[in-house]
This record gives structure tokens, sequence and C-alpha cells, in this order.
């Protein structure tokens, strides 16, 4: 599994998978989760509609990530996740690192092969970008150690992520995920 990063706008991403960078509304938002629903159109606040109704009626807890199509996007899924929120004293690493792996997990149950993260919770969210580099770049390292350990009938199970791709809308935070990997 090849783990990247580039600086970018995750909307374009030629990927099976973006995360979006939710809020636990799941109704939108402004920063990478609105650019993912401009650019996805209409159909994606629908279906987060319906995950709302159907799955998480108060909403999708921090560390949790769940799916919908891409619709007008190049991808063919977003995963929606949650970061803690630094600024109301959201502060707890483990949360963090679980919308990473959550997130490569609901992929995997899809049949993703190639999936891009946006600096979850560096945003509004207001966590360092170095801390969420390291963060990010552990679950993914971590996610691909799992992937060589057999189960209990000795079988392994190949994860089917290919490339975990970082994609920074800012050299800042480009050069906070090349320290980290
Ligand atoms: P959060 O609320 O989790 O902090 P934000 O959307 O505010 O989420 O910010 C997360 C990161 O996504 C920020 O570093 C922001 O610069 C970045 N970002 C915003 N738009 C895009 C985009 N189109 N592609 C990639 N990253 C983006």
């Amino acid at each position: 599994m090849q783990i990247e990063a580039v600086r970018g706008d995750i909307t374009t991403q030629d990927v099976d998978a973006v995360v979006n960078a939710a809020n636990s509304s799941l109704l939108g938002g402004g920063g990478v989760d609105g650019a993912i629903h401009a650019a996805a159109g209409p159909r994606l606040l629908e279906a987060c509609r319906e995950v709302r109704r159907t799955t998480y009626p108060d909403g999708l807890p921090v560390g949790d990530a769940v799916v919908t199509p891409g619709f007008d996007l190049p991808a063919r899924w977003v995963v929606h996740t949650v970061g803690p929120n630094w600024n109301r004293g959201q502060r707890e690493t483990a949360d963090l690192a679980s919308c990473f792996t959550r997130s490569l997990e609901r992929a995997v149950e899809v049949g993703a092969a190639s999936i891009a993260f946006p600096a979850v919770s560096a945003g509004a969210y207001g966590w360092d970008a170095d801390e969420v580099a390291r963060i990010g770049v552990a679950a993914a390292r971590a996610w691909q150690g799992s992937t060589e350990r057999p189960d209990e009938d000795g079988h392994t199970h190949p994860s089917g992520i290919a490339l975990v791709r970082f994609v920074l809308f800012s050299a800042p935070l480009l050069d906070a995920f090349e320290r980290a990997l």
C-alpha cells in the first residue's frame, strides 16, 4: 500500500473514495465539506439526509464514518467522518485516529482500492497541523500493518486499499504531512 501527500483540491481527485471532514449533522458546512457538496451536487445532501433518517438520527458521532455515493465527483464514494473539535475541548487523539481508521474500514467495505483524505480537524476544528499529520499518517501505517495479520483460521486478508493519498489545501499543511511521512 502506497501512502503519499500532495497539495491540491480533494474534490478533483481521481480515487475511488474521498473523505469528507463533515460535521455531526451531515447536513453540510464550510471548508472541505462545502467544497465536496458543491462538487458532488445536490444529490449528496439528499443522501446525507437519508443517512440521518435511517441510520444516525442523532448525527454521526465524533470519530465515526459513513459512506455515500460521490455523485458528480470523480470519486465513486464519499466517506463522511466527524473529527473532534479542538475549539470545543475535543482533544482526544484517539478520536482523531479513529476518523482515519473508521474511514479506511468503511472504504474497504464498499470495495474502494484508493482513498484521499483531507487534513481532518485541521481547519475550523482547530487542531495543530503537525498533530493531524502525525495521527493521520500513523493510522494509515497501522492499517497497512494490520493487513499482515492472519485471522483465526490463518488466512490473511488484504486490506483492498492500494493507495492512501493525503490531499492538502495549503503549503504549510503539505509540509506537515511530508514531515510526518
Ligand atoms: P474541520 O472542521 O474538520 O477542521 P475544515 O473543512 O474546516 O474541517 O478543514 C479541514 C482541512 O481541509 C483544512 O486544512 C482545509 O484547508 C482543508 N480544505 C478545505 N477545502 C479543501 C479542498 N477542496 N480540498 C482539500 N482540502 C481542503
